[in-house]
Order: structure tokens, then sequence, then C-alpha cells
């Protein structure tokens, strides 16, 4: 199985990963975890130009780049992990595209469509998991971040377009996405995650 992990800035990735592992290691299941854009050495050299704050890039190019890394992790990480039964969770994959290159940059979400079936060629996350923060919740997170990264920048107005590309995108497949409301106590978040587990592999 392909589960990713998704959302905007500040709704707290990193915290539901670690309950995502608990999940798996509980359950005994093989299980390889990586990120977007990243995973291999060459999408890892993409993540560093991509986050940099001094990048210069045209948002087309910013797009192509996101799947060329993306690719490189399909071909060599996750396709072959799959293959050998082990299940994969990356933390961001395409829907990060459609809502931060395609909501929050403008690109047209029909070109990001047509350049996500030819690198995937149909092949999908099997679940995502997506979570959800109001608007200042995200801002005033990112706002604590140290450095931030090149994305991270940005005004409220992009994140609040990402954030209802990312809502629209899970209402549109509902089979296919979790929609967990992170902007509750953390025992309430991981109670949501692994019914959302259960309910996957159940
Ligand atoms: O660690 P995190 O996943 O938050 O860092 C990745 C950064 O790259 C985020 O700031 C996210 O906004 C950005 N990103 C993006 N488009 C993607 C994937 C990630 O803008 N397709």
């Amino acid at each position: 199985q392909f589960i990713t992990l998704d959302g905007i800035d500040g709704a707290g990735k990193s915290t539901n990963l670690a309950f995502i592992r608990q999940w798996f290691e509980r359950h005994g299941l093989p299980v390889l975890f990586t990120r977007e854009p990243g995973g291999t050495p060459v999408g890892e050299a993409l993540r560093g130009l991509l986050l940099d704050p001094d990048t210069q890039v045209g948002l087309r190019t910013e797009t192509l780049l996101m799947f060329a890394a993306r690719q490189q992790h399909l071909d060599d990480v996750i396709l072959p992990a799959l293959k050998k039964g082990i299940h994969v969770v990356s933390d961001r994959f395409s829907d990060a595209t459609f809502a931060y290159q395609g909501g929050g940059r403008g690109v047209p979400l029909d070109d990001i469509a047509a350049l996500e079936q030819w690198v995937q060629q149909g092949f999908h996350p099997d679940l995502t998991l997506l979570l959800d923060v109001p608007l200042e919740v995200s801002m005033s997170r990112i706002e604590q971040s140290r450095e931030k990264d090149r994305f991270e920048q940005e005004q409220a107005a992009f994140f609040t377009r990402v954030r209802a590309t990312y809502l629209q995108r899970a209402q549109a497949a509902p089979q296919r996405y979790a929609l967990i409301d992170s902007h509750r106590d953390l025992a309430a978040v991981k109670a949501d995650i692994e019914a959302a587990l259960d309910r996957h592999f159940g």
C-alpha cells in the first residue's frame, strides 16, 4: 500500500508521522518512510534548490522540478519497494504540487494533471492522510520556525489558496482521503490517524 501524508505547512506533519510510524511498528508491517521533494540523491539535491530562499526559479520550472524529483522517487524507491511487498509512506506527494504550485502559485490544475499522468501513468496513493488546520494556526506555526524555507516566506493569501486546493481535492475523491482535523489535542489526532489506518488495512 502507498500512503501519503500531506497538508499545509504548520499542520503538524512531523508529529503525525511519528503516530503513523508507531502504528506500523505495532502491527509489525514492513514499511518504508520517505519524503518529497526528496527521497533519492537527485531528489534531495532538487529539494535543496527548491527550498532555498535564494533560488530564483520560474513557476513552470518549479513544477517540472517537483515532477522530476517525483519521477526518480517513483522509479528508484516507491515502485520497487511496493513490488517487494513493502508498504511506503511518503511525507508529501502529488497533492502538494496541486496545492502549492497549482492553488498557491497559479499553475493551471489541468497542466499539473497532465504532468501527473505522464509521470505516474495512473499510479496514485491508496490512502492520503490530509492534515488540516485553520489558516491562523498554520501561519503562527510557520512564524515560529527559525529558518523559513522559500515557500514558508509566502503570505497568508498564498496559504489560503493552498489549503482550499487540498480541501477541494479531498472532497472530490473522499474514498482516497482521510481528512484529519489536526487542530485538536494530540490524543484525538492520534486516534483519528490510527482509525484511518485501521479502516484502510482492516
Ligand atoms: O518539510 P516540508 O514537507 O514542509 O517541506 C517541503 C516544503 O516544500 C514545504 O514548504 C512545501 O510547502 C513545499 N512544497 C511545495 N510543493 C510541493 C512539495 C513541497 O511547494 N510539491
